[in-house]
């Protein structure tokens, strides 16, 4: 943990750049931008912040998290995305000058916001967090638009990423009207649907209107299993067609399995379907929240997840190594390890006990993403980042830590278009109640101490908030018990309520 002493030291030196110049615009983002050898024309007072004050401090940085000079140059100057990696980084530098540098860290906001777009679907399914289907005031058109304005301003630097969500957000009218706006002021826009509406039109308009990732579910990988969950019949052989119209228009796509006890069988022959198609997979971790609650006896047992967890770590792992075994031999690889990932925030550590065992220096950090050889990044992270690093709206504007938590008195923070967002994200005592991991509780549980407090790895994971929440009426510091390392305590009380 930083010193008290080192805090007030950072967040004055950001303080002497991050400054909005009349001439130049952002000097935060610039600032980095000149260090990284871009193309950057800055008046002369921005020029001599740059080279005195920034420069020394984006060097002390890149030692202290022992990163290389040229994947920076990549990751904000040439690589895709790099418009939303920039935004990223200003949201996380105005974070350590508000404050300070924390672990796990929290940014000055969110790095994704998941929209859930509609509260209206085609299907039925057990998982539904938000359960969609029944008719609930949205935002009009006109309204939506005022939020991506929002969002887009989000601390004086704009959101990075957006992400549509539902209900099924392909069930609105407006969606294509409402993506296109958002693409034009967001940098990275996508969608996770059912995939039944995926025909060979919508595909072509996603396209057109820059949608940049498209994740569809997918429960089975059979008719029978998929459609016993999602309880619509004939919706398999829609899905599966909306997958591949999906990656014949040439979207990034990704299957995104909620993995419970009825497909639990079925798993590794979803990630086979994924592998052959060439796509991501994405573990959906089972949360008994809105329709959900209601078949909570379909969560999966701490072993159960912690099989699938080590199934997709061995995967994510393997890549690895076969990545670096080539670059080690050819200078580059072609090998893309970022396929295999979790919503489980346990990921982080099972991955962590499988690279272990091989000597290997490779995390999987905030179950979105991997980091080679820099598990100071895991740290600070953190695992879990609802409310932190991502948080939720819902279709009524309404802002949430994360979708998984039930919408009531405690979990909505305020609307987006009543309230005000920046303050929300400084103030909220629910919000920092969930960024910190040093009040995160322990059980006794027949004289052995369990829970996510007494946890060595609560930094890289700190339990998903959202179970806790849940199985604990909710009390989000307790543990979590889809955890191995909670087994006791999910024998004693999830099977007392079961
Ligand atoms: S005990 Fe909690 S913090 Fe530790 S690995 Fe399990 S869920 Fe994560
Ligand atoms: S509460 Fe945290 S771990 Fe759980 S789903 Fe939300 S962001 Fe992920």
């Amino acid at each position: 943990m930083l010193s008290s002493t080192l805090n007030p030291v950072l967040r004055a030196l950001i303080a002497r750049f991050d400054v909005d110049c009349g001439l130049d615009g952002s000097l935060l983002l610039n600032s980095l931008k000149d260090f990284l050898g871009g193309n950057v024309d800055l008046c002369e007072n921005c020029s001599r912040l740059s080279r005195n004050i920034a420069k020394p401090f984006y060097n002390l940085g890149m030692r202290a998290f022992r990163i290389k000079k040229d994947f920076l140059q990549r990751q904000f100057l040439s690589a895709e995305y790099s418009e939303a990696w920039l935004k990223g980084f200003g949201l996380m530098m105005k974070g350590i000058r508000k404050y300070g540098v924390r672990v796990p860290f929290t940014p000055a906001g969110p790095f994704e916001i998941v929209w859930n777009f509609t509260y209206t679907c085609n299907l039925r399914c057990k998982h539904c967090y938000e359960d969609a289907g029944k008719k609930r005031p949205e935002l009009s058109t006109e309204q939506a638009l005022e939020v991506i304005d929002v969002l887009s301003r989000t601390a004086g630097v704009g959101l990075p990423a957006l992400s549509f969500s539902g209900g099924e957000p392909l069930m609105r009218k407006d969606f294509f009207e409402v993506a296109a706006y958002a693409k034009k002021k967001i940098p990275y826009i996508s969608i996770a649907t059912n995939g039944t509406l995926l025909s060979k039109d919508n595909v072509e308009r996603l396209k057109d209107v820059g949608v940049d990732y498209v994740e569809v579910s997918l429960d089975g990988a059979t008719a029978k299993v998929h459609e016993e969950f999602r309880q619509v019949l004939g919706c398999f052989e829609k899905t599966m067609q909306g997958i591949r119209n999906s990656l014949d228009a040439g979207l990034d796509t990704c299957i995104a399995t909620t993995v419970q006890r009825l497909n639990l069988d079925e798993v590794e022959k979803v990630v086979s379907i994924a592998e052959e198609l060439g796509v991501r997979f994405m573990h959906f971790n089972y949360i008994p929240t809105g329709r959900a609650k209601s078949f909570v006896e379909l969560d999966l047992t701490p072993d159960e997840r912690l099989r699938v967890l080590e199934l997709l770590g061995r995967k994510i792992f393997d890549l690895y190594l076969r990545a670096k075994e080539e670059e080690q031999r050819f200078g580059k690889s072609s090998v893309v390890v970022d396929r295999f990932f979790s919503t489980c925030p346990q990921y982080a550590s099972v991955v962590k006990r499988i690279v272990k065992e091989h000597g290997e220096r490779f995390a999987v950090s905030a179950h979105y993403a991997t980091k080679r050889g820099v598990e100071n990044v895991a740290n600070f992270l953190g695992g879990c980042g609802g409310g932190r690093l991502y948080m939720c709206l819902e279709p009524n504007g309404d802002m949430k830590p994360c979708v998984f938590f039930a919408t009531g008195k405690h979990t909505v923070l305020g609307n987006i278009l009543k309230d005000n967002f920046e303050r929300v994200w400084d103030t909220h005592p629910f919000l920092w109640k969930m960024r910190s991991r040093e009040n995160l509780e322990t059980y006794n549980v027949g004289g052995r101490i369990v829970g996510c407090g007494n946890c060595k790895d609560k930094y890289i994971c700190g339990g998903c908030r959202a179970r806790a929440f849940s199985y604990f009426n909710g009390d989000v510091d307790a543990p979590d018990v889809g955890c191995i390392d909670n087994e006791a305590l999910w024998e004693k009380i999830v099977k007392s309520v079961t």
